[in-house]
């Protein structure tokens, strides 16, 4: 069901820290601010499957693996003998649903509207949003667009969810695995790695790293920095 919907000075896609800090300080200003995301989105990538989630998952895995006291106690020092995903995600879901709750006080105390559902643009000033209860329109002098990102897909690595996934994914896989390729050795494949290692289960680990030249060498002080993070923790780097 359509209903007719309202209007704002400014509209904004995306309640991800640049749709969040754009709303805000235009509501400071004393504008009408809606912002529009999908309603288990509220915080964006940043909140479900980027920054947030990440750091949780990577302060869970140093301290259950007992990686930090190793130095101390020996190699196969460990807090947790098995570390399921399941010990993992409960620490992650707990943080993300906290952080979700600050968001939507921190946009209510400012007065942003929050329009659940997915917006399209019927013309400069008007969206259709598309959410569970229906759609409505929201209309507005100004748009902020704050999409964010996703991972980037290639045609010559299909995903299937279990054995093939990408990085907004990990957390969903039943168990961890004992092997591990990661496509794309920047902070976010190099994070994931260097965790997974941490765990100490698994067997090989490779980063597949574009910037390899065909000798080898890798070819950006970035790349650099990147063979020397991965010294010592059995991660190959490969082209
Ligand atoms: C694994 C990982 C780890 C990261 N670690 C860090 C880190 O440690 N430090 C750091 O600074 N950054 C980190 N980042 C990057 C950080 O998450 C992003 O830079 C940040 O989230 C970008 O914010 P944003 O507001 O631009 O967009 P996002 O957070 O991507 O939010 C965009 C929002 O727009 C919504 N949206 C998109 N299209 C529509 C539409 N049509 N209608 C309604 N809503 C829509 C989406 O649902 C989403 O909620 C990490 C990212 C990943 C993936």
């Amino acid at each position: 069901m359509e209903n007719t919907g309202s209007t704002y000075d400014l509209a904004v896609i995306g309640s991800g820290p640049a749709g969040q800090k754009g709303a805000i300080a235009a509501a400071k200003l004393g504008k009408r601010v809606a912002i529009v995301d999908r309603k288990e989105m509220v915080g964006g990538v940043c909140i479900h499957t980027g920054t947030i989630p990440s750091k949780t998952l990577r302060e869970a895995i140093l301290y259950l693996s007992g990686f930090r006291e190793r130095s101390f106690y020996g190699r196969d020092y460990s807090v947790k003998d098995e570390i399921a995903v399941s010990d993992l995600a409960f620490r992650v879901q707990a943080v993300m649903a906290r952080e979700v709750e600050v968001i939507r006080a921190q946009l209510k105390r400012n007065r942003v509207e929050l329009v659940p559902g997915t917006a399209r643009f019927l013309d400069p000033h008007t969206l259709e949003v598309q959410g569970v209860a229906g759609t409505t329109r929201v209309t507005a002098d100004h748009v902020l667009i704050a999409c964010g990102t996703r991972p980037a897909h290639s045609p010559s690595v299909p995903l299937d969810g279990k054995r093939v996934i990408d990085s907004d994914h990990l957390m969903t896989v039943e168990r961890f695995p004992r092997e591990l390729i990661v496509v794309g050795a920047g902070v976010i494949g190099l994070e994931y790695a260097s965790m997974i290692t941490a765990l100490g289960n698994v067997m090989p680990r490779h980063l597949l790293d574009t910037r390899l030249n065909p000798s080898g060498e890798l070819r950006d002080s970035a790349a650099l920095r990147l063979e020397e993070a991965t010294a010592g923790q059995l991660i190959q780097i490969q082209s």
